[in-house]
């Protein structure tokens, strides 16, 4: 098809909301336009989840070869070659890259490459080229914000999308915000060998997280040498001979080589035409229904611009909740709470559903019993050597609410803890299911054994 068809969707922004929209809309049959200016696959595929897991694989790798001696293996950890990384790296996202132009290709997308705007409630225009669509779908995606007065200049201020492909590992770096992309980074520079601090302005590393998870992340982080700094916010930044000096209002200062600013992402949506054609926004986010339709009725939005969860699985799980309604099947909305969420740092945090404090509120604090069991009483991480804690939250007599883990590869069990979580299963009926020995999953079994009262390890 070409721009003279009139399309039944017609997609700006080939990231996770946008491109699985046009995956499934193109398998219902739908006519699909997809105008990406850059790359499709978007911050998730070239800047984000894929690039920030392989260097953390990397960096889990420098951390096995350093700890070798403690599993009698004669090896060891001679630093880090940044350019065979990066290769490794761009190999992983160039594979996956393929792969998705190829499923755009034989799914019969219309494919559009270049800078698009939206032209009217039914309209993008994209190299001079008007596309007309029954339906509109906004995914243009989010960037790095950054602080007022605090310029990220690529050099020794820099974001994510700077850090990912820097060519050396920093000798210093202080890293400006201790939420999921800070952590990650934090934890993948200091397995390469960096000095790293981290800094937070809310009392807590990964502040979205229960609180126990931060605790124990905090535990964690101390333990391995990353410093941190929390409840304190930013003031400023000066340049010194050979890197930065960042002041606290607190009045604590920190010197490094380098600035990384990870206070967050907000939305593109400036000069694209949205507000003329009348959608309504707040502070950039687009505003959606639970079906992700905007104010205007022929226009849906999806991802990271608009205020829900900025996961690249919301934007998949969204963008397909669109392309059904548009197709015609019945559709739910997407209970945010059972998105499960992953931070990929060593230690790993996994959780899904609500928190303690939350789970108190919403159903009062006398209702709510919580259990924690401790990885030490768990084979496989015993031989794996990692510590942590799986902590439910139950509705008394209820179902669990909450699953929050922290450990090495605790983001693998996450799985589980959703499907419990949205089958709102009673803790008596996960006990009841045989988890395979000796596994990490098995402290997941564990632990609603012990909350079901009968606890087997523990
Ligand atoms: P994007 O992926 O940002 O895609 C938007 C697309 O729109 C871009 O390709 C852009 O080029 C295009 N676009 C913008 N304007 C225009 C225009 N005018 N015309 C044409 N095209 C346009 N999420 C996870 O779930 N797990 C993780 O482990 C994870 N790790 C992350 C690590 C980092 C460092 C970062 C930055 C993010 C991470 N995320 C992770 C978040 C995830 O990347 C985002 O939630 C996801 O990419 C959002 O998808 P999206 O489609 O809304 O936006």
């Amino acid at each position: 098809n070409d721009a003279s068809t009139v399309f039944d969707l017609v997609i700006l922004g080939g990231g996770s909301g946008g491109y699985a929209a046009a995956l499934r809309g193109a398998q219902l049959g739908l006519d699909v336009a997809l105008i990406e200016k850059n790359k499709v696959g978007g911050t998730c595929l070239h800047n984000g989840c894929i690039p920030t897991k392989a260097l953390l694989h990397a960096g889990e790798i420098a951390d096995q070869a350093r700890d070798s001696a403690e599993f009698g293996v004669k090896a060891s950890f001679d630093g880090i070659d940044m350019a065979a990384v990066h290769q490794y790296k761009d190999g992983v996202i160039s594979g996956l890259y393929k792969g998705l132009q190829g499923l755009i290709a034989s799914r019969k997308v219309t494919y559009v490459e270049g800078e698009g705007r939206l032209s009217s409630p039914t309209s993008v225009d994209v190299n001079g080229q008007r596309y007309e669509g029954r339906h509109v779908l906004l995914a243009t995606g989010s960037v790095p914000k950054s602080l007022p007065g605090l310029e990220i200049d690529g050099n020794r201020v820099i974001s994510s999308d700077h850090a990912l492909v820097l060519d050396r590992v920093p000798q210093s770096a202080i890293v400006l915000g201790g939420g999921v992309i800070g952590v990650e980074f934090a934890s993948a520079w200091k397995s390469f060998g960096a000095d790293v601090t981290i800094v937070e302005a809310l009392p807590n590393l990964v502040p979205v997280e229960d609180v126990n998870s931060s605790k124990l992340l905090e535990r964690a982080f101390r333990k391995r040498g990353i410093k941190f700094s929390v409840g304190s916010r930013f003031s400023g930044v000066e340049y010194t001979a050979n890197g930065v000096k960042v002041s606290l209002e607190n009045g604590k200062t920190f010197e490094a080589e380098l600035l990384l600013v990870a206070v967050g992402r907000g939305p593109v949506s400036q000069g694209l035409g949205y507000e003329e054609a009348g959608v309504a926004t707040d502070r950039g986010y687009v505003l959606v229904d639970e079906y992700m339709r905007t104010n205007v009725p022929t226009i849906s939005a999806v991802g990271d611009l608009v205020p829900t969860l900025q996961l690249a699985h919301v934007g998949f799980a969204e963008g397909i909740l669109v392309a059904e309604r548009l197709a015609g099947l019945p559709t739910v909305p997407i209970d945010y709470d059972g998105v499960p969420r992953v931070t990929y740092c060593h230690p790993e945090v996994a959780s899904v559903g609500v928190t303690e404090e939350k789970a108190k509120e919403r159903y009062g604090a006398d209702k709510v019993v919580t259990l924690k069991y401790n990885l030490g009483g768990n084979g496989k991480s015993r031989i794996l050597k990692t510590t942590g804690e799986i902590k439910l939250v139950q509705v008394r007599d209820g179902a669990v609410v909450g699953v929050h883990m922290v450990g090495d590869r605790m983001g693998e069990q996450v799985g589980e803890a959703q499907l419990i979580y949205n089958w709102e299963a009673l803790p008596a009926e996960v006990a009841q299911l045989i988890h395979a020995h000796p596994t990490q999953n098995e402290a997941l079994g564990e632990a609603h054994l012990a909350l079901a009262g009968k606890p087997l390890h523990s």
